[in-house]
């Protein structure tokens, strides 16, 4: 960045703009997550896998809005399939029961060995949350196990040990919780048991040791997108709770759709008590999911003996219900949006294609980086993946201590400011849309990022 504060020259625009949502928006973002610095790149338009700001610069995508937009910007079936949906039903939404719940229902079932059961939520936080009230409601235990580093959305519960300071985090085969924000009561610090990631030694002492506290234990099956558990852990895991009486919830927001069709679950053979999905769920509109095993799932049904307006409030004859209820909860346009994307996925060849693609990238990327002599490894599964700046084993949070994040930052930036998008630091999602030419330009310009930089 210029001594002006700029990515460079050529964003003015997108600096003038965030000084100006800086006004009236509280840090110029609408989530930490698009924070930048020195400023954001407002963008203005995209079209398939290029996304453009508001100073006119062309960029080749990875973000992807964070994984979402598998089939890459505008694409023609889904954008027809939203269209088809709101001509079709006459409104936006019915605010009641409607077929297309049903039809995505059954599409979640076929695909998902660990889904006989569906309810639908508008994000993927909202899905691990109604997850772990299922879990809890389940059980009647009050404790949640998740992993150090995993990510489940931004809420109290488990905005706990996601990038903790390893300062804060005690020793590694026993994290303590601690908390990414202010504002979080004591009292979940308190009833999180904090586990690190492929140490099933670790994992199996802390949930013996808890057991009969812990209701369920949260995982993202590929940490932060990019880190797989190894097959061995992930069924160390699917024992240790089944025979503790703990509630195994995958977290495949990132992963559903994207290391395959069935997500994680399908990729290792394993089936999950609960699952949350998003992202490539809702073909690019707000969206999630909790699915899972009929006894488990039952626990959100409605109690028939009892108005629905007095759920919630009368605990006689309810021990295992939970309340879940929300106004735009299984949304027509969002359902139509999401089975066009699951439909163009089904295509034969098409799920194949994205990760031959995403590993020819990684392969080229691989070798730029060692042809100017920089050790770099990809870490990633199926169609994510990162790039990791050291050859050390990257198994969990602590290893990316072996990371060299301030070269892979300046390389980010120099890649801003040559056409390949992604958030500094962020991993690299595929779609279906990137080209060969597409991932030419990109390792050229790697190749040259890295010429700058070393310089
Ligand atoms: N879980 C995982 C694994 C995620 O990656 C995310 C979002 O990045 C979430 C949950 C939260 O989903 P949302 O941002 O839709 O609330």
């Amino acid at each position: 960045t210029d001594s002006k504060g700029l990515i460079s020259e050529n964003t003015k625009m997108s600096a003038e703009l965030f000084e100006k949502a800086g006004k009236v928006i509280p840090g110029g973002v609408t989530a930490h997550i698009k924070h930048i610095a020195p400023h954001p790149l407002v963008m203005e338009k995209a079209k398939g896998s290029k996304i453009y700001d508001v100073d006119g610069n062309e960029y080749i995508d990875y973000l992807l809005s964070y994984g979402a937009l598998i089939h890459g910007h505008g694409h023609e079936h889904v954008q027809q399939a939203v269209m088809n949906q709101m001509e079709t039903d006459g409104t936006t939404i019915f605010g009641t029961p409607h077929k297309l719940e049903i039809t995505m229902a059954e599409k979640l079932i076929d695909l998902y060995p660990g889904i006989d059961m569906v309810r639908y939520t508008n994000s993927g936080l909202e899905a691990t949350l109604l997850a772990i009230s299922t879990a809890m409601a389940y059980t009647g235990k009050t404790k949640l196990a998740k992993f150090e580093g995993h990510y489940h959305g931004g809420y109290d519960q488990v905005l706990l040990s996601v990038n903790p300071d390893l300062e804060q985090a005690g020793g590694e085969e026993a994290p303590q919780a601690v908390p990414e924000s202010s504002g979080i009561p004591e009292y979940y610090v308190e009833n999180t048991i904090m586990l690190p990631f492929n140490d099933l030694e670790s994992v199996e002492r802390l949930l013996r040791k808890h057991a009969n506290e812990i209701s369920g234990l949260i995982m993202e099956p590929v940490q932060g997108g990019f880190i797989p558990a190894e097959k061995e852990f992930m069924d160390g895991i699917r024992k240790l709770t089944e025979e503790l009486g703990i509630v195994l919830i995958f977290d495949e927001v990132k992963t559903g759709f994207r290391v395959g069709l069935g997500g994680a679950q399908e990729m290792y053979g394993i089936e999950p008590d609960l699952t949350a999905l998003g992202k490539v769920l809702g073909g690019g509109f707000p969206v999630g999911a909790i699915g899972g095993k009929r006894e488990f799932m039952m626990t959100t049904a409605v109690d028939d003996s009892r108005d629905i307006l007095t759920a919630g409030a009368d605990n006689t004859n309810k021990k295992q219900s939970v309340f879940h209820s929300g106004t735009y909860n299984g949304h027509p346009t969002v359902l139509a949006a999401g089975l066009a994307t699951i439909n163009v996925l089904e295509q034969t060849g098409t799920m194949d294609d994205l990760f031959t693609k995403t590993r020819k990238l990684r392969e080229k990327l691989e070798a730029v980086y060692q042809k100017h002599g920089l050790t770099m490894q990809t870490v990633g599964a199926s169609s994510i993946f990162n790039i990791i700046l050291t050859d050390e084993r990257i198994l969990n949070y602590r290893d990316m201590e072996h990371h060299d994040a301030n070269l892979r930052k300046e390389i980010d930036y120099e890649l801003l400011k040559l056409g390949i998008y992604t958030k500094p630091m962020n991993r690299y999602s595929m779609s279906t849309v990137h080209s060969d030419e597409d991932i030419e330009q990109t390792v050229t310009a790697h190749g040259e990022a890295i010429r700058r930089v070393l310089n």
